[in-house]
């Protein structure tokens, strides 16, 4: 039986694909139990699907990647995307500067995005993980792909398996030893988005305690030892909890961290203004041997309360590095050394910062695919 086109995958960007594109005979390969697993979690169940402001804006939010995939998202923008949800079910609400649906549930946009793709065609099958192979890649006669279930034909495949983080999702990068086994690069992967920890942490204690509009900057060791070399540096809430740091300004600086390396944290605000809890740990990390504060340490540990990273934490919202740009045409998201493969979503070797840019990677590659594959 051959099909016009399988996604391997059921998460949020194999979803939209699904939702967006009409075909006379598609296949959603999905390797759990159960679709958008990873989606009900997103915005703590609330689901932020994008971000508000001008899709140029954008670009810069995915590193290196936002420009290559620049096209991609000018073309299928957080406008377009606002848009197309309505017309499927689902209007969104603003909040600050993030959008969310309407009724302020993950799952009502999963739902959707599942009656979507039935009504334009696509067959599900749960609990089809796709194994090490995808056959006759090269021959230009369309692929099969072998899951433990059997094997499907299709003329055109799409890898929407996500990252590695989360693994208990379902996408725990079982699909990037497929495409490596095809000679197709994959960068290197690591959890991005994610809590930080360090050595010696003395917070502990504190766990829950939130401090607002702290920077964090991330130095790597070139950038420690001879002060060049570029360190990247975040402001926004910092977290203690009881292993380490999170919040948003971690968050963020996480994806340049790497243990051994260090993380410097300014409070930007006088002792007064801390919560009482944490300006006593700090006092007392600043007393000397006699017991009593030292002014000039308490004032560095204010601005500079200096760490040597351990390890990131493996729960990271998304995945820094994925299957290589270079191997990808960014203008049809096809894989350029193999006809009719595309990828999309967090599988490809880009990823955003928090806000909803990652949902809106997946819609803006999702529609891409879209417009090759739609009958
Ligand atoms: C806690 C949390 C909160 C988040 N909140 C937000 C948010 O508010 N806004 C935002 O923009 N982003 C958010 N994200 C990120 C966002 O959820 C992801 O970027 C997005 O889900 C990626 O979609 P995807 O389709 O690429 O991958 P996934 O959603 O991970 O889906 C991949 C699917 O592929 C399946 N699969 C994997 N391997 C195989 C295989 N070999 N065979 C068959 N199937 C396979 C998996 O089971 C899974 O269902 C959040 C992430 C987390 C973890």
């Amino acid at each position: 039986m051959k099909y016009d086109c399988i996604i391997i995958g059921g998460g949020a960007s194999g979803l939209m694909l699904a939702a967006m594109a009409k075909v006379n005979k598609g296949l959603i390969l999905e390797a759990t139990a159960a679709l958008g697993t990873k989606l009900l979690m997103t915005g703590g169940g609330r689901c932020n699907i994008t971000h508000a402001g001008s899709i140029k804006d954008f670009v810069d939010c995915y590193d290196e990647a936002g420009r290559a995939l620049r096209k991609c998202l000018y073309r299928h923008s957080n406008t377009e995307m606002l848009d197309w949800l309505e017309s499927i079910g689902v209007p969104t609400i603003l909040e600050e500067d993030r959008y969310y649906p309407a009724t302020e549930r993950a799952i009502d946009v999963r739902d959707a995005l599942v009656r979507a793709a039935q009504n334009n065609g696509w067959e599900i099958k749960l609990q089809q993980r796709v194994r090490p192979k995808l056959q006759n890649c090269n021959s230009g006669t369309g692929l099969t792909v072998v899951t433990n279930q059997g094997e499907y034909d299709a003329a055109r495949v799409v890898i929407a398996t996500g990252g590695i983080t989360y693994p208990e999702t379902g996408s725990d990068g079982s699909m990037f030893e497929v495409v490596r086994d095809l000679g197709i690069e994959v960068t290197e992967l690591k959890p991005a988005l994610a809590p930080v920890h360090v050595r010696d942490y003395p917070y502990a204690e504190l766990s829950g305690v939130s401090i607002p509009n702290v920077t964090v900057t991330a130095y790597s060791s070139d950038t420690i030892n001879t002060c060049k070399g570029k360190a990247a540096r975040f402001t926004g809430d910092l977290l203690f909890t009881h292993n380490g740091f999170s919040g948003p300004a971690i968050l963020k600086v996480s994806k340049y961290c790497e243990p051994g390396e260090m993380i410097r944290i300014n409070y930007n605000c006088k002792l007064e203004d801390l919560p009482k809890r944490f300006r006593k740990c700090l006092e007392d990390r600043a007393r000397g041997e006699s017991g009593d504060i030292k002014t000039s340490k308490l004032a560095g540990l204010l601005e500079s309360d200096e760490f040597i990273v351990k390890s990131i934490d493996a729960r990271g919202i998304v995945t820094s590095g994925g299957i290589s740009l270079s191997e990808i045409d960014t203008g049809t998201m096809e894989l350029k050394k193999c006809p009719g493969l595309f990828a999309i979503g967090e599988a490809i070797d880009a990823d955003g910062t928090t806000g909803g840019y990652n949902l809106q990677l997946c819609y803006s590659t999702a529609a891409t695919v879209a417009e090759q594959i739609q009958k």
